[in-house]
């Protein structure tokens, strides 16, 4: 796990900015696709815990023959089409997770904060806190899976940078606080995260696999940033693990769990952790969510041939 290099992971990310740093064109989605994507939230249950999923909007990505490392792009396209989604584009949907537990609410990342791309922020824009009846001045522990833009962008106000969440302890890992405040990280979110985490009281940085708070265990999923990390949470027999980008979209990473999303850090670290935490939660009957699974981003997995199939839940 230690034996990351740097420079490895300074290039990749410098390849994630180009997801992120808009330094090329992005697609408006069209008002009909606009209205089907914009489903809102969705709710169900996971033995006595409520799982809640806000929709955020989706990412027209143009196609871009070195997205997936390790695959051609009309491979790609091809993949896309089996897995019943256009073709024209890669479609990469942004979903933020819930849970609401003996009273308490937990925030799994924040979302675009409608800060990344025109289609991204929906949950701010549609005010879907009100819809799912989450008050987000009650939210009081977040959780982060890692620090690329589409999943912190949301805790900090435009321009001011002002906190969206001061009364909330923002918990987050350790290893991906420390790379991503190095000022040796560039790329990406690293300048305004540099200027912005050391100055708030409100971080709480965790190593290991305690507890982050009650019920919410982390499992390191390293790869897709140095510090990436999903979360247990555990109800009775039943199982949900938040894994936030330990894939990408189910119809090309789930299906192909051996890509290489050109947003993984180390693909071959990433990859290794996919294919682990996926074979355990099948065996363990786990709910997964995936950020980047649209509505609803959550369900089970099976083996499938040589990759996954992804089974959505009812919601
Ligand atoms: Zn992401």
């Amino acid at each position: 796990m230690n034996s990351i290099s740097r420079r490895g992971f300074v290039i990749s990310s410098a390849a994630a900015g180009v997801m992120f740093g808009l330094n090329r064109p992005v697609e408006f989605i069209s008002p009909a696709s606009a209205q089907k994507a914009d489903k809102g939230f969705v709710k169900f249950k996971v033995g006595d815990v409520e799982v809640i999923q806000m929709y955020d909007g989706v990412w027209e990505k143009p196609h871009d023959p070195g997205f997936v490392k390790n695959a051609s792009l009309d491979d790609v396209k091809a993949a896309l089409k089996a897995g019943g989604v256009t073709d024209a584009h890669v479609p990469i949907p942004f979903t933020v997770t819930a849970i609401k537990s003996k009273g308490r609410i937990v925030l799994f990342d924040s979302g675009t904060g409608a800060q990344l791309q025109p289609t991204a922020g929906l949950i701010a824009r549609n005010n879907t806190w009100k819809a799912a009846g989450i008050d987000p001045a009650k939210v009081t522990i977040i959780v982060i899976t890692h620090f690329h833009a589409d999943h912190i962008t949301g805790l900090m106000a435009k321009d001011t940078n002002a906190p969206i969440f001061p009364n909330a302890e923002i918990h987050v890992p350790a290893a991906e606080y420390r790379f991503w405040t190095n000022p040796a990280t560039t790329g990406g979110a690293a300048k305004r995260i540099q200027a912005v985490f050391p100055t708030w009281k409100n971080i709480r940085q965790f190593d290991g696999d305690k507890d982050v708070v009650a019920g919410v265990k982390p499992i390191a999923t390293y790869g897709h940033t140095p510090g990436h990390t999903s979360y247990l949470i555990s109800s009775g027999k039943r199982q949900l693990i938040v894994l936030g980008d330990v894939t990408n979209i189910p119809a090309l990473f789930v299906r192909n769990p051996g890509w290489h999303a050109a947003f993984d850090a180390d693909a071959q670290m990433a990859e290794a952790n996919r294919r682990k935490i996926f074979d355990r939660a099948i065996a363990d009957k786990a709910t997964l969510t995936g950020y980047h699974w649209g509505m609803p981003g959550a369900g089970t997995l099976k083996k499938d041939g040589n990759g996954y199939a992804f089974v959505p839940v009812k919601a």
